[in-house]
C-alpha cells in the first residue's frame, strides 16, 4: 500500500513545477507589459520634448514679434520725433541738419542720402548723407542726375540685390558690387520732390546683407512722412521769400527794406552811429530793352542784382527797389567809405560783360545818390529822398557818377 502510495506519486509531477508554471507565465506577461511600457514611456518623452521644441519654436516666435513689435514701434516715434522737428524747422539748411542726425537711426544697417530737386528741375542736390559721408572719396556727390536714378525715372522705389536682376542705379557707380541698394522716391501731395538713396554696408570677404522686404516697408513708410514735412518746409520756405524778396533778382523787396531801415536807422541813431544808403538807377535802361528786348533787359537786372548782393557786407541791406531801381543801406560807415563803396559798385558794373543769346551785351553805366545818417536825415524817407535827389542830380550832371547829398 505505502509503496503504490510511493509509486503513485513518483508518476505525478513534482508539486513545486505546478507551482512555477504560473509564475513562468506571469513573468512573461510581465516583461511584455515592461516592454509596453517602455515603449509608450519612450513615446511620451519624444513628445514632451516635440511639445517642448514647439513650445522654444513658439516662445521665440513671440519673442521676435515683440522684438520685431518694440522695434517698429520704436522706429515710429523716431519718425514722428523727426517730422516734428522738421515742421518746427526754419529753414532748409535747419531741416538738412535733421535729416543727418536721424538717418542712421531710421535707416539702420544701410548707408544712405537723400536728395532733393532744385528750384529748375533740372538736377537734384544732396541734402544729407549718412553712414557714408566720411568716406573719401565720398560715395555721394553734390548732385545728381535725374537720369542716374531709376526710382525717379520710374516714380516708384527700385531695389538691387545679388537675386535680382534688374538695373543699378548710375549715381551707385561708387558703391561695391556686392551691396543691396535701395532708392525710394519722395511724393508729397503727387509732386516728386526727391528720393532717398540707401544701399548695404559691405565687409570685404563677406556677402553683403540684402534689405528685407519688412525693413523696405518700413523705411518707405518713414520716406512718405519726411516728404510730406519737407514739402511743407519748401512751401513755407516760398511764401515767405516771396514776402520779402524780388522774384527776378532774389534782392530783398522795397517793402521788406522799409520796414528793416527803419528799425536798424533807430537803433544807429540810440548809438550815436552813422548809417549810409546808396540809391542806383542803371543809365539808359529804356534803350537796352528797345534795341535789346526786355529779355536782355531782364539779364543784365539779374546779373547787377547778384553783383550788388556778392558786394555787401553781412550787415547790408541791397534791395531792389523797383524797375532798374536799387538801393543799398550801410550801416556804421563813414561818408567816405559810403563813396568810395558806391563808385566801386559803379565800376564794377561797367566793366560787368553780360552774355545774351550767345553775344555780349553792351556795357551799362549806373548813377548814385547816397545819403548818410545823421547828417541828411534820420528817418528812412528823409535818408532815401536826400539819396534821390543827390540821384537826379548825378542824372543831370551827365549819368555814370557818384553824388553826395546835399
Ligand atoms: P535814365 O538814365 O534816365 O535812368 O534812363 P532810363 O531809360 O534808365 O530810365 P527810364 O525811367 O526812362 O526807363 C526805365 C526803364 O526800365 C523802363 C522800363 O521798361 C524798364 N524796366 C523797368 N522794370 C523792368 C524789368 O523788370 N525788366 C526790364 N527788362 N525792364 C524794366
Ligand atoms: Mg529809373
Ligand atoms: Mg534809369
Amino acid at each position: 500500500m505505502i509503496a503504490s502510495l510511493l509509486l503513485g506519486l513518483a508518476m505525478q509531477p513534482p508539486v513545486y513545477f505546478l507551482m512555477l508554471r504560473p509564475l513562468k507565465l506571469h513573468m512573461a506577461q510581465l516583461a511584455s507589459k515592461t516592454q509596453d511600457l517602455e515603449r509608450a514611456n519612450s513615446m511620451l518623452e519624444e513628445r514632451v520634448s516635440e511639445r517642448t521644441r514647439e513650445l522654444e519654436h513658439a516662445t521665440r516666435k513671440a519673442q521676435d514679434s515683440l522684438h520685431s513689435l518694440e522695434g517698429s514701434h520704436r522706429h515710429s516715434s523716431l519718425v514722428r520725433e523727426l517730422v516734428e522737428l522738421l515742421e518746427a524747422s526754419n529753414s532748409a539748411a535747419e531741416a538738412r541738419e535733421m535729416m543727418q542726425r536721424y538717418g542712421h537711426v531710421l535707416f539702420p544697417g544701410v548707408k544712405g542720402a537723400l536728395y532733393v530737386y532744385h528750384s529748375s528741375r533740372n538736377f537734384l542736390e544732396l541734402g544729407a548723407a549718412w553712414g557714408a559721408e566720411t568716406t573719401s572719396p565720398p560715395t555721394f556727390s553734390d548732385t545728381m542726375n535725374p537720369d542716374d536714378c531709376w526710382a525717379l525715372r520710374r516714380g516708384r522705389q527700385h531695389d538691387t540685390d545679388r537675386h535680382t536682376c534688374n538695373p543699378r542705379c548710375r549715381h551707385f557707380a561708387g558703391v561695391a558690387d556686392d551691396c543691396a541698394t535701395l532708392c525710394l522716391p519722395m511724393v508729397a501731395l503727387g509732386e516728386l520732390i526727391g528720393v532717398v538713396v540707401l544701399f548695404t554696408d559691405f565687409t570685404p570677404g563677406r556677402t553683403a546683407p540684402t534689405i528685407s522686404e519688412d525693413t523696405r516697408y518700413s523705411m518707405a513708410a518713414a520716406v512718405e512722412q519726411i516728404s510730406l514735412a519737407l514739402s511743407n518746409l519748401q512751401l513755407r520756405e516760398k511764401l515767405s521769400s516771396q514776402a520779402i524778396r524780388d522774384p527776378l533778382t532774389g534782392m530783398f523787396n522795397r517793402r521788406y527794406f522799409e520796414e528793416t531801415v527803419e528799425r536798424e536807422l533807430r537803433q544807429a541813431n540810440r548809438k550815436g552811429a552813422q548809417a549810409g544808403v546808396i540809391m542806383i538807377d542803371l543809365d539808359h535802361f529804356k534803350r537796352l530793352n528797345d534795341t535789346r528786348g526786355h529779355d536782355a533787359g531782364d539779364a543784365v537786372l539779374r546779373r547787377v542784382g547778384l553783383l550788388l548782393q556778392d558786394c555787401v557786407r553781412i550787415e547790408d541791406i541791397a534791395c531792389r527797389y523797383g524797375g532798374e531801381e536799387f538801393v543799398l543801406f550801410l550801416p556804421d560807415i563813414s561818408i567816405d567809405q559810403l563813396v568810395s563803396r558806391a563808385d566801386q559798385i559803379r565800376e564794377a558794373v561797367r566793366d560787368m560783360q553780360v552774355r545774351f543769346h550767345g553775344d555780349i551785351l553792351q556795357p551799362i553805366s549806373l548813377s548814385c545818390g547816397v545819403a548818410i545818417s545823421p547828417e541828411h536825415g534820420t528817418s528812412h524817407a528823409d535818408l532815401l529822398e536826400s539819396a534821390d535827389r543827390a540821384l537826379y542830380l548825378a542824372k543831370k550832371g551827365g549819368r555814370d557818377r557818384v553824388v553826395v547829398a546835399e
